[in-house]
Order: C-alpha cells, then structure tokens, then sequence
C-alpha cells in the first residue's frame, strides 16, 4: 500500500535489519527497541490491524513466528522471557497502520514490563460488561 512505511520495508525500499522471512511474513528488529532484540513480526500483505480481515492461518502464522523468535530472544541473547505485543487502533498505541506484532525481550533486572494498574470494579459492573462482550 501507498505510504506504508512497513509496506516499504517488507518491499525493500527501506533498509531494515531483517531477522526472518517466509512467503507470507518478515521479522526486523525494531528501530526504537524497548530492549535489545525488540522485534516486530509483519504480514508481507497490508492489513491495517488485527480486525482487518486478516485470514486465520495468516494470523497462526504470525502468532508462531513471533513465539520461535522470542524462544530465539531467550537463546541467543540471554533473555529472562519476552512479551508479545501488538496495537490495534491510534487509542491502543499504534503508530504505524500496518499490522504488527512486538515481541520484546526482558532481561534479569531489565527495565519494567509492559504493565497496567489493576482495578477493582463492583461485580455489577463485571456483569454489564459481561453481558455487552459475549456474543
Ligand atoms: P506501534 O506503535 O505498535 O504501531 O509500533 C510501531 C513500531 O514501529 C515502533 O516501535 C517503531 O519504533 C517501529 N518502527 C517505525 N519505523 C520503523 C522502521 N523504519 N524500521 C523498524 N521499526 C520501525
Ligand atoms: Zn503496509
């Protein structure tokens, strides 16, 4: 796709340091890693995120290539473990419209993991939101 800046990568107008490829995904490092060996997995075909219609057996794909390469962070550069990561939509994080999955090394005594604030919703509320979600 026009302007896609991962479009351009995956078609080599841009230099990446790529890690892994298939017919249908790449792995490169990413440009501003969170640590050492922050890696972003990609579909070669654009998709904007994850509801975008993406096929199932491409979503499998992706899913296990981003788990071989943190089995790779964990082997070959010493990782603790790794978080899998990926944004969908401006709200989620998501700066580049192409969808993608992080896969972030952490390292013994690294900088913090990717985390929230739990809260303590009233079981009522729990419901509401139960009932809206389920089918
Ligand atoms: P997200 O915020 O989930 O959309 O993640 C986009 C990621 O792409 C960020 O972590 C950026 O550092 C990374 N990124 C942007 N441009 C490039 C590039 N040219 N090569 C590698 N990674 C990039
Ligand atoms: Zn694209």
């Amino acid at each position: 796709m026009d302007n896609c800046i991962f479009c351009k990568i995956i078609a080599g107008e841009i230099p990446s340091m790529r890690i892994y490829e298939d017919d249908q995904c790449i792995a490169t490092l990413d440009i501003g890693p969170a640590s050492k060996g922050h890696t972003l997995v990609m579909p070669k075909s654009h998709y904007a995120d994850v509801t975008d219609g993406v096929p199932e057996e491409l979503l499998g794909k992706l899913m296990k290539t981003a788990s071989k390469i943190g089995a790779r962070q964990i082997e070959k550069l010493g990782a603790a473990g790794f978080n899998i990561v990926q944004n969908n939509g401006e709200a989620a994080g998501q700066t580049v419209r192409h969808l993608h999955i992080h896969v972030i090394p952490r390292y013994e005594g690294g900088p913090g993991m990717v985390g929230w604030e739990p809260t303590k919703p009233e079981t009522a509320e729990l419901q509401e939101v139960c009932e809206l979600l389920r089918g």
